[in-house]
């Protein structure tokens, strides 16, 4: 199979589809690899390492949408690179199809099969493709967190760790789950006084089991969430409803019972954000302040780490894109059920249900 791979060109994304050692991967295999021009430049991979990899580089988007079977990317295909789609060809790459009706339709009208990182299921239920954007955003996020608490950014001039006499700033973290695991264990590493909250038993009592000494938890009632809340120097927003907006915990009015400075970074804000006076920013302006809170809402936050982020992404897509080369997409979604609940758009249809009826499409 020839597998193809275009520089993204959505604003602002740095990542790449597919890495050298991907590609290697693949070429191992059999299969040959394309590679447009400097596609890796952002991740800090140039083209000689997909050269050393017996990858091609290739000058054009367009000669590798015209000759590729499989394109692999990141983020979903901007609307010049849907025009270039093909029937029978197979599409791998982020698409959140649900609230992007342009986007299905052009899908749709390509005849190409499309399969979305996001809604590729495990055994355990997880998403293992969204994961590890999950894992870096929480890592990230008391990296931003302790950056917006300095002084000069507006914030109370806390430090995360604090020094031998001064104790340490008190950092909230709401939802335990994949971002907010990794953000708690990041905080406490940084010397930070933690407390997780989230609404799921069996989720506090794993987070106990594992965790326990490092950070603590609570039930995450309303009044849990302000009394907390009210002590907090920090607070991580990180809950997720799958398939629902993110629930407002935080209210404007109760900003005022927050510490003066204190610094709210919504990890959940590519879902609506869970505070209610959060809005999308972007790495150029990241922060903005509402009644003396600093807010941080950084929709793409994996992208400030593109390398990092480009690198985990291939190690969770690269057995499944060796999967879709190896056996083509209908035996590897036939013998898998996890790929195929990656299969959104086929042959002019859409096949995933809650696309549909989130868009109001017959699926
Ligand atoms: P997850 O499903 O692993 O964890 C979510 C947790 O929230 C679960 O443990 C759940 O029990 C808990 N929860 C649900 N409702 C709650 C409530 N009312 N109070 C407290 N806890 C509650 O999800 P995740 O992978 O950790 O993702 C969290 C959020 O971060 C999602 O919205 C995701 O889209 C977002 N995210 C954003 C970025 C970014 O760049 N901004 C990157 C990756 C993920």
């Amino acid at each position: 199979m020839k597998i193809g791979c275009p520089t993204e060109i959505k604003p602002q994304e740095f990542r790449v589809g597919v890495t050298p050692s991907a590609a290697l991967e693949a070429v191992n295999a059999g299969h040959e690899v394309i590679i447009q021009k400097g596609a890796g430049i952002g991740a800090g991979f140039d083209d000689a390492q997909y050269t050393a990899a017996g990858a091609k580089i290739i000058d054009t988007a367009e000669e590798i949408f015209a000759s590729a079977d499989m394109i692999v990317k990141v983020k979903e295909p901007q609307a010049v690179e849907r025009k270039m789609l093909r029937e029978g060809q197979v599409l791998f790459t982020y698409l959140h199809l649900a609230p992007d009706p342009e986007q299905t339709k052009d899908l749709m009208d390509s005849g190409c099969t499309a399969i979305a990182y996001e809604t590729v299921t495990d055994r355990m239920g997880g998403l293992p493709l969204l994961a590890p954007m999950s894992e870096v955003a929480g890592k990230l996020a008391p990296q931003v967190g302790a950056w917006t608490l300095q002084k000069a950014n507006g914030g109370r001039g806390v430090l995360m760790g604090g020094v031998p006499g001064v104790g340490p700033a008190n950092v909230m973290v709401i939802g335990g789950g994949v971002v907010g695991t990794h953000a708690a264990r990041v905080a406490a590493g940084m010397g930070a006084d933690v407390t997780v909250l989230d609404r799921s038993l069996t989720r506090m009592r794993y987070l106990d089991d594992a965790f326990s000494g490092l950070f603590k938890t609570r039930y995450a009632s309303a009044q849990n969430t302000i009394e907390l809340a009210r002590e907090a120097d920090l607070i991580i927003g990180a809950v997720l409803i799958p398939g629902a907006a993110a629930p407002k915990l935080i209210s404007k009015a109760q900003l005022a019972e927050l510490k003066p400075g204190a610094a709210l970074v919504d990890v959940a804000i590519d879902q609506g954000g869970c505070f209610e006076t959060s809005k999308a920013t972007t790495h150029q302006d990241p922060i903005y302040e509402v009644d003396g809170i600093m807010h941080y809402c950084v929709a793409n936050m994996p992208g400030a780490v593109a390398r990092t982020s480009t690198i985990a992404l291939g190690n969770a897509t690269m057995p499944f894109m060796l999967d879709l080369a190896n056996k083509g997409w209908r035996d590897a979604c036939a013998e898998d059920e996890h790929l195929l609940n990656g299969l959104n758009v086929h042959a002019g249809k859409l096949t995933y249900h809650a696309v549909g009826k989130a868009l109001g499409i017959d699926v």
